[in-house]
């Protein structure tokens, strides 16, 4: 963070950013729910350069056994980069970097799953991504909540998750690899706009008082349209023409 700046113009004079984009512009998304026919639900994004495949299955029997709950179900993700997905090749094996996201992924999912009306079972959640570009966790996050729709698991809301952040003094929303890399803030949000509720909530950098306020502010602005595109993707797969 903060390294490179000096070097690379994030913001120019007219307030455009690096790709092109105004501060509050989000990059395009698509989402579409479904695709998968061996998994119970599953969702594809693209979100700007990153392309990221979820596959959920279950409420299914928890192996190992002594993992399962007597009093709940419980939820498992796995997010996994493949190694052709960066510029550098990523080694296989998971790095520490993926075990925190996968666990971050299944708190902000958490709150969302009603996994008290079906004990002793696990749900799985399998991210792969595909092409990383930077807000690969919001990008996997959101598609997550989909493809938990689309399996028809019980849930409170969706979680819908995109960035703010801050380059060139000033508070932008996604972030892409550039700004990530170069500028001076990176605020991941997850958030259930129909409940109200932050449930990922990130910040790589320093922000001012005013400034985290404001970054909560275009984040959730942002979740919100976010979550527009991902029931959008369902009413397309449930009500459109779409298989
Ligand atoms: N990245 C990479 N190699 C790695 C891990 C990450 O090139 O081994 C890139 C990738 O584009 C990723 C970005 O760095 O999206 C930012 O990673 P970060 O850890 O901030 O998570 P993210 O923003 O993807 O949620």
């Amino acid at each position: 963070m903060g390294g490179r700046e000096a070097t690379m113009v994030l913001l120019d004079e007219n307030g455009i950013r690096c790709d092109g984009r105004k501060v509050d512009e989000p990059r395009r998304i698509m989402i579409r729910a479904g695709g998968l026919k061996n998994a119970d639900g599953s969702a594809y994004i693209e979100f700007g350069d990153n392309k990221i495949l979820v596959g959920v299955f279950g409420p299914r029997d928890v192996h190992p056994k002594h993992m399962a709950n007597t009093d709940t179900g419980i939820l498992r993700v796995r997010y996994h980069m493949e190694p052709f997905s960066v510029g550098e090749r990523k080694n296989p094996a998971p790095s520490r970097r993926e075990i925190e996201i996968s666990k971050v992924i299944k708190e902000a999912l958490e709150p969302a799953v009603m996994l008290d009306k079906f004990p002793r079972t696990a749900v799985d959640v399998f991210i792969e991504v595909l092409q990383a570009d930077g807000g690969t966790r919001c990008a996997a996050l959101t598609a997550a909540s989909v493809a938990l729709a689309d399996a028809g698991i019980p849930m409170r809301d969706m979680v819908a998750a995109i960035a703010a952040g801050k380059v060139a003094d000033t508070v932008i929303l996604d972030v892409n690899n550039e700004e990530d890399q170069a500028g001076q803030a990176d605020m991941p949000m997850g958030y259930m706009p129909n409940i109200g509720k932050i449930t990922l909530l990130q910040l790589d950098g320093v922000l001012t008082p005013e400034e985290y306020k404001k970054c909560i502010e275009v984040g959730i602005d942002g979740c919100k349209k976010v979550y527009e595109l991902q029931k959008q993707a369902l009413n397309d797969k449930y009500f459109g023409n779409r298989d």
